[in-house]
């Protein structure tokens, strides 16, 4: 075959099958945009485990008309401009694709109005050549996103998906770690209308350990231990289960860079290390860990997907979560656990 330049349709396909593996990145995406583009309140409906619809309405800042188009089109972003904004970056989304690739596989339609527009559009993308059209609409100010018929064009990918069930009990656990990683939005998740989670924004120190107990559970309160450190300009804080609170399970082990979910080996091995011979055979620790530092010592472009980051003093990174953890846990006598009051 001679050389060709991809049509876009089989392009952002391609670069879907990157990022947009089941419903569940669909939703991580959208959210994402959300909250980059400010939202306080978001409401997801998801219908059918979400091979149906995923609808993700948000009151952010929302996207001007004549910006419509250029948002729904591959490598357009309004998040980085230079290799400097890019290596400094503070938001979600960078990559420019995630509205693009996921057009290519659904029936998408983005409905939107800013502050200074009386009024809203809808902008929907028909898959095909990957053109747009736009209509007037009512919304506030703010998102909706619909995303409706997922992996219609693109069979392989229909097959993989698992049963509705499954896939929502994915977008659950999604929406859980979302949770925690921003006490201050408030979230609602429905499944075919039927309203499932609901997290309300939360500031105090009690709402915000009312969340915690939401998604982590009660007796994940009872054994948490509270932990705030700091070193070299680097963060770590956040709550873990002393060694009586292991689990059966690693399904109650969130970890945050900056804001943003991970699943970073060398942190896990930190905090492994940290647990050592405390943990009995088959048990698991348990933690929500948050660490902060400043964003050009962390390259985040490392994966489509960006559950990966590559820190660029990583032994000094893994050496302080390990020193913070382990002294917290073998100090555990002289703290009192979170006291749960329900
Ligand atoms: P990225 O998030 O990497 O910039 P996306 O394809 O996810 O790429 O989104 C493209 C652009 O569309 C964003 O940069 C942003 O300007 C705009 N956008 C997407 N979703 C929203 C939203 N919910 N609210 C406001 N703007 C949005
Ligand atoms: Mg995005």
């Amino acid at each position: 075959m001679p050389i060709r330049i991809l049509p876009p349709i089989l392009a952002n396909q391609i670069a879907a099958g990157e990022v947009v593996e089941r419903p569940s990145s669909v939703v991580k995406e959208l959210v994402e945009n959300s909250l980059d583009a400010g939202a306080n309140r978001i409401e997801i409906d998801i219908d059918k485990g979400g091979a149906k619809l995923i609808r993700i309405r948000d009151n952010g800042c929302g996207v001007a008309r004549d910006e419509l188009v250029l948002a729904l089109s591959r490598h357009a972003t309004s998040k980085v401009a230079t290799l400097d904004d890019l290596e400094g970056i503070c938001s979600l989304g960078f990559r420019g694709e995630a509205l693009a690739s996921i057009s290519s596989v659904s029936r998408l339609s983005f409905t939107s109005r800013t502050q200074d527009q009386s009024e809203a559009w809808q902008a929907e993308a028909e898959g095909r050549e990957m053109d747009v059209t736009i209509r007037p609409a009512a919304h506030p100010v703010g998102t909706t996103v619909e995303v409706v018929d997922l992996f219609f064009n693109t069979p392989a990918r229909r097959k993989f998906m698992r049963s509705e069930k499954t896939e929502f009990a994915h977008i659950d656990e999604l929406v859980r770690r979302i949770a925690l990683s921003r006490f201050d939005v408030t979230l609602l998740l429905r499944h075919n209308d039927k309203l499932v989670r609901q997290y309300r924004a939360a500031s105090t120190v009690q709402e915000q350990e009312r969340r915690l107990a939401a998604v982590c559970g009660t007796p994940f309160m009872h054994h948490a231990l509270a932990i705030e450190s700091e070193h070299s300009d680097v963060r770590l804080r956040g709550w873990l289960a002393t060694p009586a609170g292991a689990r059966p399970q690693n399904d109650l082990q969130y970890t945050y860079v900056n804001g943003r979910m991970m699943r970073d080996k060398l942190i896990n091995h930190a905090i492994r290390q940290a647990y050592d011979e405390l943990l009995g055979p088959d048990r698991f620790a348990a933690y929500v860990l948050y660490i902060e530092l400043d964003p050009r010592q962390v390259d985040v472009n490392v994966h489509p997907a960006k559950h990966e980051v590559r820190f660029h003093q990583a032994r000094l990174i893994h050496d302080f979560i390990y020193q913070a953890l382990f002294s917290a846990l073998h100090q555990v006598d002289s703290q009192e656990p979170l006291a749960m009051s329900e």
